[in-house]
């Protein structure tokens, strides 16, 4: 994790970057921010940028061993700690170490909610317990293996039980070149204990502009799109990919069933979809217009003999792939250019229910009229 892979939050990262320039680097700190606002991501990219061997005055170089080493979390002086449901009482959180590779590569802005569905726990209890903290201690009593420093990295230190003043000795005397970065989101309930032990750095929430920049560069929305998702996240990075999953999803849904509808040839339901679809509201129509645009082009794509899915979600690719034996190339192109038209029409206020209802009888002309080689199976009938 680079600092440039976090979204915003550029006077926090010069902050951080400074104390290791002017090697400032405290033994304990607490990085304390709400959810989404990058706290996480921010402390791993920090421990990162200090054990990195090649390092700028912006950022980790992201080539070096190290930095390769803490790309997969899987440095040997990176350590970390997270609230778990304990399945046996000796169980720690290198139990589950694993699954948190895979949800912390999946999503660095993770909640404790998507972290519960990861360990499959959904109304249990987690916590970081004693078993735990005595693990830390001795994973801490070792030398470093390849950094100047070890890291533990403790997520949510919230969830200590009383146990964790265990930790204070090695908190406030800690073996030499060892650091603590404890990631937390509510000040008032993490041991006062630990508190008054480490240099609080605050984590504001993010500006919209920030998840709007984001959700452009990394999720590839449209300005617009991305503009009204970034205002609806209150600044949470977390609940910006959520609700843009979602709506995607909704899309999805609303999408492939038109193209059912009008490949079947149902004229009631094509009428109720038109309804359906006018009051969605014109920013909605817009966005679902283009998620349509978005996905025949992909089916134009395998028309076109290109036939690299990878990056499409599991529904997506398995529409564009039995969609794709279904229609010819001239008529995806056919639907991508009524997909068009409509959405420079719905811009312009046209009509929406005569709009949707139009541009249905276009595709069922367009699907009844295609032309398809003998021994198509037809999928969408
Ligand atoms: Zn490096």
């Amino acid at each position: 994790m680079q600092f440039s892979d976090i979204a915003g939050q550029h006077e926090i990262k010069r902050r951080l970057i400074q104390t290791v320039l002017e090697n400032r680097i405290s033994h304990a700190r607490l990085f304390l921010g709400p959810e989404g606002s990058g706290s996480l991501p921010l402390a791993l990219a920090y421990a990162q940028y200090i054990s990195c061997e090649d390092r700028s005055e912006e950022d980790s170089c992201g080539v070096c061993s190290s930095c390769r080493k803490y790309s997969r979390l899987i440095h040997p002086d990176l350590h970390f700690s997270y609230p778990f449901f304990a399945k046996h009482k000796d169980d720690t959180a290198l139990s589950f170490i694993e699954e948190w590779r895979e949800a912390f590569l999946a999503n660095p802005y993770l909640g404790l909610d998507e972290w519960r569905d990861q360990l499959d726990a959904e109304n249990k209890q987690a916590n970081i317990n004693i078993a735990e903290c005595h693990q830390i201690i001795k994973k801490l009593s070792l030398k470093p293996f390849e950094s100047e420093y070890k890291v533990l990295l403790m997520w949510l230190p919230e969830y200590l039980d009383k146990e964790g003043n265990t930790l204070l000795k090695i908190i406030e005397e800690p073996p030499q070149k060892t650091l603590f970065l404890l990631v937390a989101q509510s000040q008032d309930q993490i041991l006062n204990t630990i508190l008054s032990r480490t240099q609080l750095i605050k984590i504001p929430r993010l500006k919209d502009g920030e998840v709007k920049e984001f959700l452009l560069g990394k999720l590839h929305l449209q300005e617009d799109h991305a503009a009204r998702i970034a205002y609806l996240s209150e600044g949470n990075i977390q609940t910006a990919i959520k609700l843009s999953k979602e709506e995607s999803n909704n899309n999805f849904g609303l999408f492939t069933g038109w193209l059912r509808m009008c490949f079947g040839n149902r004229g009631m339901q094509v009428v109720d979809f038109a309804e359906t679809a006018s009051r969605l509201g014109r920013e909605n129509q817009k966005n679902f217009l283009r998620y349509g645009t978005k996905l025949m082009r992909e089916v134009m794509m395998i028309l076109a003999g290109s036939d690299n899915l990878v990056h499409l979600p599991q529904n997506e690719k398995e529409f564009v792939g039995n969609f794709g034996r279904t229609v010819d190339l001239a008529s995806a192109e056919a639907i991508v250019n009524e997909l068009e038209k409509a959405h420079y029409h719905i811009e312009r206020n046209a009509n929406a229910k005569i709009l949707f209802l139009d541009v249905s009888l276009q595709f069922i002309k367009i699907l009844k009229f295609k032309t398809l080689p003998k021994g198509t199976q037809y999928i969408y009938s």
